[in-house]
């Protein structure tokens, strides 16, 4: 029986429902009465059900681009409106890849005996942080296989606490979002206390028996309990989480409404809805056969991103470099609001970036680009690239976060804090063609600021960075 509040996965995520759900959509698609009231109520920034995505998918699904190209054209107007040209940066940090888990589609997998297993010491921990300092980034997200021996909770709480010591030059990690396997409420609350930005999680696939084929062995093969890991995180304190599936793995459909289910849960749970969405698509790595899979094409994905940025309009969405440059740039005008950059998918790659790191890889990467060609293509674009953490730093966290995203105030921090971390990038680690892009971007984009008391002070504490000041935000 389908219950949003339920403690239980199976309840919250409810497999009848959702058939149900996409029955009603197979017959309703064409309703063209029934499309206008979802399309007028995403204009309205107004956010779509379960129900509603379903329609929108199966339009997508049976081709009808008049829908789906009104619906692009609102998710453009949309991520316009409420977060501007400022888009996120991230880098992926790898700790260890040893694993008890035997995830299929997974290079660290348990049975891939040609993976190399490698755990970073603290000091090469330093190292990485050094060389991912020195490439600009700010923000972080830790990645470890689970492993209760090579890989226990206090060997990554030590990390995140060098991670946070290490200051080089001019720069610091000044957020470390924390993806690790679901764990005990006791060990989130460590992780609240060691100061992590947002807890992820990705649910890989909704639908139990696909979960329970795709991890054959582990901890994770139980689907109960990885489904309930926010609800653990949400009672260890911690209220920044970031969710996400695997899309390949099974229907898209089927997973797209879980994940919106999965959303209504912690909303009417928790009062607070997860903080970030990550849209992975299967990619190629060691020991997997990608014709295993069912993945989808760009025009799918596409309109999945689309039907997402009008569904949930004020949650962060992330596509990392799994994605080619051209399906990012694409992807950036339909609601991603973050990217990843110069990521390294090995374990201790960013330091010994000569050495060859595919033997400890957990998936190939398709945008190789260094970060400062994004940068540099991304301000030719006339996007803002930033490296703000302010909110976390600031205690906007949780429904504090939620109530200004949405009303709409967030945009007045979102960009003055993206001009003044571009000019902090462009002063310490841009090239020189970068700069140039940068900084004429910076010129043009201060002129937007509409409160002129908030222009004055972004361009005082602009020339303060120019004369080496750093780390302002609001
Ligand atoms: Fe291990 Fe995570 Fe890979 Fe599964 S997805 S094998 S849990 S590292
Ligand atoms: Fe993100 Fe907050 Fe910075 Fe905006 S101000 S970019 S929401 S951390």
């Amino acid at each position: 029986m389908y219950n949003s509040v339920s403690t239980k996965a199976e309840e919250f995520i409810c497999d009848e429902e959702i058939e149900q759900v996409i029955d009603f959509s197979k017959k309703n698609y064409l309703d063209k009465e029934i499309i206008n009231e979802i399309l007028s109520k995403a204009e309205n920034f107004e956010g779509l059900d379960y129900k509603e995505v379903a329609i929108l998918l199966q339009c997508l699904k049976n081709k009808q681009d008049d829908v789906i190209d009104r619906v692009k054209k609102i998710a453009m107007k949309i991520k316009q409106h409420i977060y501007g040209n400022r888009i996120v940066f991230f880098a992926p940090l790898y700790l260890s890849n040893y694993c008890v888990n035997a995830c299929r589609y997974c290079g660290y997998n348990h049975s891939n005996c040609n993976m190399k297993r490698k755990k970073l010491t603290q000091d090469e921990i330093k190292r990485e942080i050094i060389a991912l300092q020195d490439m600009g980034h700010k923000r972080l997200a830790l990645e470890t296989g689970e492993d209760p021996v090579n890989c226990p909770i206090d060997y990554v709480l030590e990390s995140i606490k060098t991670i946070y010591s290490v200051k080089h030059k001019n720069g610091a990690i000044r957020r470390v979002n924390i993806n690790i396997a679901g764990t005990t409420v006791e060990n989130y609350k460590e992780l609240k206390e060691a100061g992590i930005g947002t807890y992820i999680l990705f649910q890989e696939t909704y639908h139990k028996k696909t979960y329970e084929k795709m991890h054959p062995k582990g901890p994770k093969s139980n689907y109960a309990y990885h489904t309930e890991s926010m609800d653990r995180a949400y009672q260890g304190g911690i209220d920044d989480v970031g969710i996400g599936v695997l899309y390949g793995l099974y229907d898209y459909m089927y997973d797209t409404i879980g994940m919106m289910m999965h959303i209504k849960h912690l909303e009417d749970t928790y009062g607070v809805g997860p903080h970030t969405i990550s849209l992975p698509r299967m990619r190629f790595a060691s020991g997997v056969d990608l014709h295993d899979y069912q993945n989808i094409s760009d025009d799918i994905f596409f309109g999945i991103v689309a039907i997402l940025r009008c569904a949930v309009p004020y949650t962060g969405m992330i596509i990392s470099t799994r994605e080619s440059k051209e399906s990012r740039k694409e992807l950036l005008k339909l609601g991603i609001t973050q990217l990843s950059g110069g990521s390294c998918t090995g374990v201790g790659g960013y330091a010994d970036s000569d050495k060859d790191e595919e033997d400890t890889q957990q998936f190939n990467v398709d945008d190789t680009r260094s970060l400062d060609t994004i940068m540099h293509d991304l301000c030719k674009d006339g996007y803002i690239p930033s490296f703000c953490t302010a909110c976390y730093r600031s205690g906007r966290t949780g429904d504090r976060f939620m109530k200004l995203a949405k009303t709409g105030e967030i945009s007045n921090v979102c960009q003055p804090n993206a001009l003044m971390t571009l000019k902090e990038y462009i002063m310490d680690y841009a090239s020189e063609e970068t700069k140039k892009y940068a900084n004429d971007l910076i010129e043009k984009e201060i002129q937007n600021i509409k409160d002129e008391k908030i222009k004055n002070t972004v361009k005082a504490r602009l020339k303060l960075i120019e004369n080496g000041d750093r780390d302002f935000k609001f």
